[in-house]
């Protein structure tokens, strides 16, 4: 929509990274996450050749050119979503570049550092760019809490008995930042999920992991992991998309306590939590090449007590060779 036009019901609006859904889905409008979008299609290879044929650098992070080529084919993606502070600097030009060539974005800032007030006023006023009201945005987060719940317990069936793996505990709850643009769908799979999950015995591998870092871009790292008898019993930043905080007052609280827009400190907390709570043996922290994330590394194995494996991704393939041979090397020195 030109201008500050509200958007007519139905509009499909793209999504860079997670951001206050509850707006998007107050205002009758359909989000699509455009990182699943890209990462689950089966020529996500060839959308990141055919970004740099278009002219994106090859040192420049996957995901981004990805989120563009993904981009490029879905024309009736009218609207895109775009954090410009909380997020990255890649997205955040992204964002202009997708401008430039006349496709409606809409700004999201997440305060740094994370501050109630200045977040109150920034998720009123995306709920206004998007025509609706912050009292109907309100009562979308009231209508999420069953599902948030159900995603919390399939997260616990994940650590305390094993009868979800890592590698559905990652896929379900990635899905929550956009709820697989389809609410209604969404929430009835995750409950038959969950009814089938429960009545699976009980199962635990040798060696529990933590995955941290932004969501790899490997697809097969989990189940290479249940070959080797580790499971990965927290999935950091999918955790922190799906929000199972029962006890949060408003959209504010919610989106003070998502750790992933704000600053290394936060996250911190939530691993030392996960690793106490889950038993964690060790971690596997995830880096993206070209990422500025990949600098938190040494301040997460100062200060966190327990192993560490940095992995490093680049474009959405199978585990090379020598990460495969990183991580059995690793997961053997837990189990001795
Ligand atoms: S992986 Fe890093 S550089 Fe790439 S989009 Fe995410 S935050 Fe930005």
């Amino acid at each position: 929509m030109p201008g500050n036009q509200p958007f007519p019901p139905g509009v499909l609006v793209g999504l860079t990274t997670t951001i206050p859904v509850e707006a998007v889905l107050a205002a009758g409008l359909v989000p699509v996450d455009l990182n699943n979008l890209f990462i689950s299609h089966p020529e996500a290879l060839a959308w990141v050749s055919d970004a740099e044929a278009a002219g994106f650098p090859r040192t420049i992070c996957a995901w981004v050119k990805g989120i563009y080529a993904a981009l490029s084919r879905r024309p009736d993606i009218r609207a895109v979503l775009v954090a410009c502070q909380g997020d990255c600097s890649y997205t955040q030009a992204l964002g202009e570049l997708l401008e430039a060539e006349g496709r409606e974005v809409v700004h999201f800032q997440f305060p740094y550092p994370p501050h109630r007030e200045l977040l109150s006023r920034e998720i009123a006023a995306l709920a206004a760019r998007l025509g609706t009201s912050i009292m109907e945005t309100s009562r979308v987060q009231m209508q999420l809490r069953h599902l948030r719940r159900n995603l919390g317990e399939l997260d616990r069936l994940t650590y305390e008995t094993g009868q979800v793996t890592g590698r559905e505990n990652f896929n379900y709850l990635i899905a929550s930042s956009d709820f697989e643009s389809d609410l209604e769908a969404y929430s009835r799979k995750v409950a038959a999920f969950l009814r089938e999950a429960r009545t699976r015995k009980p199962h635990h591998f040798r060696v529990r992991l933590g995955l941290v870092g932004i969501p790899p871009i490997f697809g097969d790292l989990w189940d290479y992991l249940e070959e080797l008898d580790a499971s990965v019993v927290f999935n950091e930043i999918p955790r922190q998309f799906s929000m199972p905080y029962p006890d949060v007052q408003d959209l504010a609280d919610q989106y003070l306590r998502y750790t992933y827009p704000y600053d290394i400190f936060g996250r911190l907390t939530d691993m030392e939590e996960a690793i106490r709570v889950r038993r964690i043996d060790g971690l596997v922290h995830y880096t993206q090449s070209f990422c500025f994330r990949q600098m938190f590394d040494q301040v997460l194995r100062e200060r966190l007590n327990i192993p560490v494996l940095t992995i490093e991704g680049d474009r959405p393939t199978p585990l090379d060779t020598r990460t495969r041979m990183r991580l059995e090397a690793f997961v053997d020195v837990l189990r001795a």
